[in-house]
C-alpha cells in the first residue's frame, strides 16, 4: 500500500485534529503518502482530496474542530453514493482509508470494507456511545466544558436559591450527563437511558430544599424522554412543586468547539497513528480504540452492531452521592 487518504465524519470532536496529525506523520514515516478528504464521506463521492504533507498538520493539535471538515452525508447511505466514492478513490490511485467519527461513520466504514476498499476506524465522537472504545476523542473535552457550565450555573442558583436544570448533549446516549452529574455535584441526573417521571424528578428537588440546600442542579441529558424543555413544561401541567424557582440552560455546541484537553491530544495522537500501523501491518476492517488504557482494535462489523451500555458503578453511585 502507498497512498491511503483520512478523513473526519459525523459530529466534530475536540481532538480530532491531534488524530489527523497523527495519521499524517505516521504514515509520512511508513512511506506512504497520505491525502485528506474534505467534509468526510461528501469529499469522498466529490472526489475533494488534497495531498498533505507534515507542515500541513503543523500547529493544528491545540485546535478543536477539524482542518479536514465534516459532514452528515445521506447519498454515502446508498449503494450508488459509495460505489461512486469508491471509484473516485480509485482515480487517486488511494488504497486505504482511514475514518476518524463515530457510530454512523463506522458503519460507513465497514460498508466500504465489505464492498473490498480496505478501510481502519477510527473512535471519536463526543457522545461516547461507541462499542470498542471505552472512551472516544472528545469526550474528555466536552465534559469539561459541561462541568465548567455546571460550577458556574450552581454559583448563580445558590445565590438566588433556584433550581437549574443543565442539559447536555449525547444524542440518545447518557454518558455525557452522567459523568459530568457526577462529577458536577448533581443533585439528579436525567438519562436516556433510566426512564425516569418528573414527579420523581420534582420529589427529588424538593427533598434537597427540605435538607436546605441553596440550589439543586439537574443534569439532563438531550436525547432523555424528559429533556430540559420537557421537564419544565411536565412540572408546570402537572403543578409539581419543588421548592426552588426553576431556570434551565441548554448547553448545546458550546461543548463541542473548545480546545482538546491533554487526554484528548494524547487519545487522538495514540488511535491514529495506530490505524495506520494496522493498514500498514494489513489489517484492515476494523475499529482502533481504547479499553482499560489499552490500545486495542474491533472488527468494524462487531462495532455498528454492538452497544456500549452505561457503567452500572458509576449508575448507582449517582443516586448515592447526590444526598
Ligand atoms: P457523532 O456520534 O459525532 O454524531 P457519527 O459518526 O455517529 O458521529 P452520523 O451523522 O451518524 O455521525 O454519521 C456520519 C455519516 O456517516 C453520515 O452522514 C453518513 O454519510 C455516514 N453513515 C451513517 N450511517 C451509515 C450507514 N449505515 N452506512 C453508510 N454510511 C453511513
Amino acid at each position: 500500500m502507498r497512498n491511503i487518504a483520512v478523513l473526519t465524519s459525523g459530529g466534530d470532536a475536540p481532538g480530532m485534529n491531534a488524530a489527523i496529525r497523527a495519521v499524517v506523520r505516521t504514515g509520512l514515516a511508513n512511506g506512504l503518502t497520505v491525502w485528506g478528504v474534505e467534509d468526510g464521506y461528501a469529499g469522498l463521492i466529490e472526489g475533494s482530496f488534497r495531498r498533505l504533507g507534515t507542515r500541513d498538520v503543523g500547529s493544528i493539535i491545540q485546535r478543536g474542530g477539524t482542518i479536514l471538515g465534516s459532514a452528515r452525508c445521506m447519498p454515502f447511505q446508498t449503494p450508488e453514493g459509495r460505489e461512486l466514492a469508491i471509484r473516485r478513490l480509485h482515480g487517486a490511485g488511494i488504497e486505504g482509508l482511514v475514518v476518524i467519527g463515530g457510530n454512523g461513520s463506522q458503519a460507513g466504514a465497514h460498508a466500504l470494507q465489505q464492498m473490498g476498499f480496505a478501510s481502519v476506524g477510527v473512535a471519536s465522537t463526543i457522545d461516547n456511545d461507541l462499542f470498542g472504545s471505552d472512551v472516544t476523542i472528545g469526550v474528555d473535552t466536552a465534559l469539561n466544558v459541561a462541568l465548567n457550565a455546571i460550577d458556574n450555573l450552581k454559583v448563580t442558583a445558590s445565590s438566588h436559591r433556584r433550581a437549574l436544570l443543565v442539559e447536555v448533549m449525547g444524542r440518545k446516549c447518557g454518558y455525557l450527563a452522567l459523568m459530568a452529574g457526577i462529577a458536577g455535584g448533581a443533585e439528579a441526573i436525567v438519562l436516556p437511558e433510566v426512564l425516569v417521571e418528573p414527579e420523581a424528578i420534582a420529589q427529588r428537588i424538593q427533598a434537597a430544599y427540605d435538607r436546605g440546600k441553596p440550589h439543586a442542579i439537574v443534569v439532563v441529558a438531550e436525547g432523555a424522554k424528559y429533556n430540559a424543555g420537557r421537564l419544565c413544561e411536565a412540572f408546570q401541567q402537572r403543578n409539581l412543586l419543588v421548592g426552588y424557582e426553576i431556570r434551565s440552560t441548554v448547553l448545546g455546541y458550546v461543548q463541542r468547539g473548545a480546545v482538546p484537553t491533554c487526554a484528548d491530544r494524547l487519545l487522538g495522537t495514540r488511535l491514529g497513528s495506530e490505524a495506520v500501523a494496522q493498514m500498514v501491518a494489513g489489517h484492515t476492517g476494523l475499529l482502533v480504540g481504547m479499553c482499560r488504557g489499552e490500545l486495542v482494535t474491533t472488527p468494524l462489523e462487531t462495532v455498528v452492531n454492538g452497544v456500549k451500555p452505561l457503567d452500572p458503578w458509576f449508575l448507582k453511585a449517582a443516586d448515592v452521592l447526590a444526598q
